[in-house]
């Protein structure tokens, strides 16, 4: 029989220092949603299932425990670390899930600047492990626009990625070595070696997991000589996304590697650039050391000479923007009102694709929401991370809510342009999720988008969760 709410706080309490376990409504409301549920939480309004209680951990060994008595016991567990989800990851779809913290394992546990390592606990924030490592000259060369809030455990379990992910690679590049605890108390630590073959590469299992197989306590990343006086900032206007995705990939076919390169569609430029002239822009930086920087900021401007509808901006005013382009926490409460103010709320959905598909999942995602869904006030979106074989495509749109009630927002506005994109998306052959994670609401595509190899991840889930205690409706549909 399931315990009650009583019996498992009385339960957790007998478990770890009181302090730990926190049952206040407010705190439970806040961390039964994330950002996919910003319409309803800043009204005030909490549609999910409360947890037990919020559970800050401080050690894989107490983690352990408690995985153990919610596995004997059936209880849902959401992991969580810095809270910045935006994909209903930290949903508690169920009733009495607890929600594990890890936020309070915050210790850099070591720099190593000769063998290139950094080894953290699971609550360190990103921007505290760039601070020490950047009064070193070292540097993860991650930079998600999230790195003030997110944590290293998190960053591991989206998979996540920063804007000079073309030179660095997105975090599954980064990690080296990991420790996580499985639902049935098991603490598995794989070592940090450069690279090996022996067997298959079991940080796959853990990296992306999203909390929904295990509870990741330690990451050790790879990192890299800081040298920003090599930068070189490069930007363009241009008439077509076309002949934008073209000179992307022309950029990393010849084999170059710039940290950032961005595409951005008319729209959404006009919201981040003042001299765009309602075309799209188009943005690279090089850096590394200065031979690799200039022979990299060479060959782009080269490249791009040979398209003649582009026309070069002032590198100073991409400098200028890069520099502010993190998001700034200090600004939600702002932003809050002002959408209770306006009614008017914005999201993003990011999905990937080929070169010789993405143009296509662009222009139908966006043909096909303005024609279907109404009181669409902005839709644009860019391109913000290459690879040899293709890009991302990263959708901004905002609506105005008519005649309905908070609750409503995500079945009137959100799921159906949700739709749109992941259908046309997976129709194309790309992929419906690039950075943020599954989290619970593209979790209905999941097998058209794994398709036969769907088989490998269910199989991971049954042999790992068996039980089904880990982040209910995260990744798998909850009949599985
Ligand atoms: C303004 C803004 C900008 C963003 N920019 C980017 C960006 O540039 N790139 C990008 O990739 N993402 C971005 N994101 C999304 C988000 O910040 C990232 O996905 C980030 O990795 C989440 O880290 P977190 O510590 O906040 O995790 P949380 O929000 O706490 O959790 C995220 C997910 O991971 C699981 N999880 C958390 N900790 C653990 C753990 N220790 N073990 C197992 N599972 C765990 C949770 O259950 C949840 O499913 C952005 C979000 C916001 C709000």
């Amino acid at each position: 029989m399931a315990l009650t709410r009583e019996q498992i706080v009385n339960d957790v309490q007998a478990m770890l220092p009181q302090e730990q376990i926190i049952t206040d409504e407010a705190v439970l409301k806040e961390n039964s949603a994330d950002r996919f549920r910003k319409f309803e939480t800043i009204h005030d309004i909490y549609t999910q299932p409360l947890p037990a209680a919020v559970v800050k951990v401080t050690s894989a060994e107490e983690i352990s425990r408690l995985l153990q008595y919610m596995n004997d016991h059936n209880i849902n567990a959401v992991p969580r670390t810095g809270g910045s989800a935006t994909e209903g990851g930290l949903e508690t779809a169920v009733e009495n899930s607890l929600v594990i913290d890890g936020s309070p394992m915050n210790d850099i546990v070591s720099i190593d600047s000769y063998d290139m390592l950094a080894t953290v606990k699971c609550g360190v924030p990103l921007e505290d492990l760039e601070t020490e490592l950047r009064k070193q000259g070292l540097t993860t060369g991650h930079s998600p626009q999230s790195k003030p809030l997110a944590q290293m455990g998190g960053l591991v379990a989206t998979r996540s990625i920063g804007q000079l992910s073309t030179l660095y690679g997105g975090i599954e590049d980064m990690v080296v070595g990991v420790e996580a605890v499985f639902p049935n108390g098991e603490i598995t630590k794989i070592k940090n070696i450069p690279r090996r073959a022996a067997g298959p590469d079991i940080r796959h299992v853990i990296i992306g997991n999203e909390g929904a197989l295990c509870y990741i306590t330690e990451v050790t990343v790879k990192v890299f000589q800081y040298q920003p006086e090599h930068n070189q900032y490069y930007g363009y206007v241009l008439d077509n996304m076309k002949t934008g995705f073209d000179i992307l990939r022309e950029v990393m076919v010849q084999g170059y590697r710039p940290s950032v390169a961005r595409l951005y569609d008319p729209e959404d430029a006009a919201d981040h650039f003042d001299f765009s002239q309602g075309k799209c822009v188009l943005i690279f930086m090089a850096e590394g050391p200065q031979r690799i920087a200039e022979a990299t900021g060479q060959a782009i401007e080269a490249i791009v000479a040979q398209y003649s509808e582009s026309e070069r901006v002032e590198s100073r005013l991409i400098q200028e923007w890069f520099e502010n382009l993190n998001w700034d926490p200090s600004k939600v409460e702002e932003e809050r009102q002002a959408i209770k103010d306006s009614n008017n709320i914005g999201f993003t959905t990011e999905v990937s694709g080929s070169w010789s598909v993405i143009h296509d999942i662009y222009e139908r995602c966006i043909t096909r929401i303005r024609e279907e869904i109404p009181h669409i006030t902005m839709l644009g979106g860019h391109s913000s991370h290459s690879y040899l074989n293709g890009t991302n495509m990263y959708f901004v749109y905002y609506y105005d809510l008519v005649d309905i009630k908070p609750e409503e927002e995500i079945t009137a506005y959100h799921y159906p342009i949700n739709k749109i994109i992941v259908e046309e998306t997976i129709k194309a052959g790309g992929s419906m999720v690039h950075h943020h994670g599954v989290g619970k609401h593209r979790t209905p595509w999941i097998k058209d988008e794994y398709g036969s190899s769907y088989y490998i991840l269910e199989t991971l889930k049954k042999a790992f969760d068996p039980k089904c205690i880990m982040n209910k409706g995260t990744i798998f549909p909850t009949d599985d």
